[in-house]
């Protein structure tokens, strides 16, 4: 926890989500427009909540801070849509605006409602409070509403990504306040028939109009909150960065990903006698012994993906005072969580019949992939599988323990919490394994010979010291 705090009053005041900028509390005071349809625009960047919620992720195809301003040649809609957008100013119609969407944006309708909010903004004063119509309800109740929400998962599936995001840098850039309101469309209202029209004519223009959703880096705020971080979350922001820079996906690529894959062929060659291909390997992350979640964390781990607010430039170890990789954490560390683990695991290896390989780095990644072999090069399956079950499930738990620390900050190691936990896991393991010898699970059933195979030298009943361990109340030996 003191770590934690550490860390987040390093970051400058803009990243800091704790700090708060003199002008946030005035939005207090503000009153209401008193229509139910409208709503202020709230600016502050800060992030409300307490410690745990206040972590983002930052991708690195981030760090300029800014977004390439649109290539308008490319990306011509295949669907033949034209769209445009219409503003219209009731006292001064002679800022009216006729915009036609260029070709490099989705030619939808929603598309131009969210220009038209956007070219607004930026042609208003900063400083004169603004109240805006619009009959869009999605972008209305979306910026004034739903904006945390989307900040927090930045963005990822949301409709017109980037016109919101240039839209709510615009808004937050303003000094005086706005307020946007709803209004039905095609009822007759004239404001709205007005504007309908300018869309029209924007739309039939010859010429498309130029729209900059370059962002001002001063009021961006990126990264996915790390509170709300699922799998499918995670995997979507990656890909999208990845397609989103070229030098990105090629630094990741060469330095980290190939790197890493380049460890594992090597620790599985060295275990099974032959090097396994690319294609392989990634698979054997997604093998069935290992579990869904366990199976994202090598995913992550070899994308070398997990990263923390301010470990851009990694932070020290808080037991060995340098740099805190995920190797260091899993392998190295001084601190009793990895230690006492791969003890436990090499403990319970004992009772098998071939040694105990101790885990390297590339071992775990490449954990799916290995198969034992007795002296005379036969394949064990199931002290393959064992093996797999162990060092999947113990890496894991290291991980797990760090972060309880640093995110949550539980209590300083205890060896015997980390036993109890780390038995409890592999109990776990065996337990899931017993049920799903049942026929009900069809294609995913498992075989008695397989749990057997696996597990019989590891588990005995609960009850008998030796090992008996069909009766489903398997505990570890020793
Ligand atoms: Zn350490």
């Amino acid at each position: 926890m003191s770590k934690a705090m550490e860390l987040i009053r390093a970051l400058p005041p803009k990243w800091n989500p704790l700090s708060k900028l003199p002008e946030d509390d005035e939005l207090d005071v503000i009153p209401g427009t008193g229509s139910q349809n409208s709503a202020l625009f709230d600016w502050r960047l800060t992030s409300p909540g307490n410690l745990a919620e206040a972590f983002r992720i930052f991708t690195e195809g981030e760090t300029n801070n800014e977004l390439p301003t649109r290539q308008w040649d490319q990306n011509i809609d295949p669907s033949g849509n034209t769209a445009g957008a219409g503003i219209h100013f009731p006292d001064d119609t002679g800022r009216d605006r006729a915009i036609k969407i260029p070709q490099s944006l989705k030619q939808t309708n929603q598309t131009g409602e969210i220009i038209a909010i956007k070219e607004t903004l930026e042609m208003v004063d900063k400083d004169l409070a603004l109240h805006l119509y619009s009959d869009s309800r999605t972008f209305v109740q979306g910026l004034t509403k739903h904006l945390p929400a989307w900040e927090d998962r930045d963005f990822i599936g949301v409709e017109n990504e980037e016109e919101l995001r240039s839209t709510v840098n615009v808004l937050q850039s303003r000094r005086a306040p706005t307020t946007l309101e709803w209004v039905k469309g095609h009822a007759g209202i004239d404001g709205n028939e007005n504007a309908d029209c300018l869309a029209n004519e924007g739309r039939q223009k010859n010429q498309e109009d130029t729209i900059n959703l370059t962002l001002d880096p001063q009021f961006k705020l990126t990264g996915l909150r790390l509170i709300k971080l699922t799998q499918s979350l995670a995997e979507k922001a990656i890909k999208r960065e990845k397609a989103k820079s070229a030098s990105y996906q090629r630094k990741i690529k060469r330095r980290a990903t190939t790197q890493n894959i380049g460890r594992a062929q090597e620790c599985a060659a060295e275990i099974n006698g032959k090097t396994p291909s690319e294609s392989l390997l990634w698979k054997s992350i997604r093998h069935r012994d290992i579990t869904r979640r366990i199976q994202f964390f090598l995913w992550m781990m070899c994308h070398d993906a997990y990263k923390t607010p301010g470990y851009e430039h990694r932070a020290n170890c808080q037991f060995c005072h340098v740099p805190e990789t995920m190797e260091h954490i899993l392998l190295e560390c001084s601190c009793p969580d990895q230690q006492t683990i791969w003890n436990l695991a090499a403990q319970l290896w004992s009772h098998q019949e071939t040694q105990w390989i101790a885990p390297s780095f590339g071992t775990i990644l490449a954990c799916g992939s290995i198969n034992l072999q007795d002296s005379s090069k036969k394949v064990l399956p199931g002290e393959s599988r064992l093996f797999r079950i162990l060092v999947s499930e113990s890496a894991h738990l290291i991980w797990k323990l760090r972060n309880e620390r640093v995110i949550n900050g539980t209590e300083p190691p205890n060896i015997d919490r980390i036993t109890k936990r780390w038995r409890a896991a592999i109990e776990g393991r065996y337990k899931i394994d017993h049920v799903l010898t049942s026929k009900r699970f069809g294609k995913r059933q498992l075989s008695k010979q397989t749990l057997r195979g696996t597990w019989k030298n590891v588990i005995r009943d609960r009850d008998k010291p030796s090992p008996s361990p069909w009766g489903g109340t398997g505990v570890l030996v020793g």
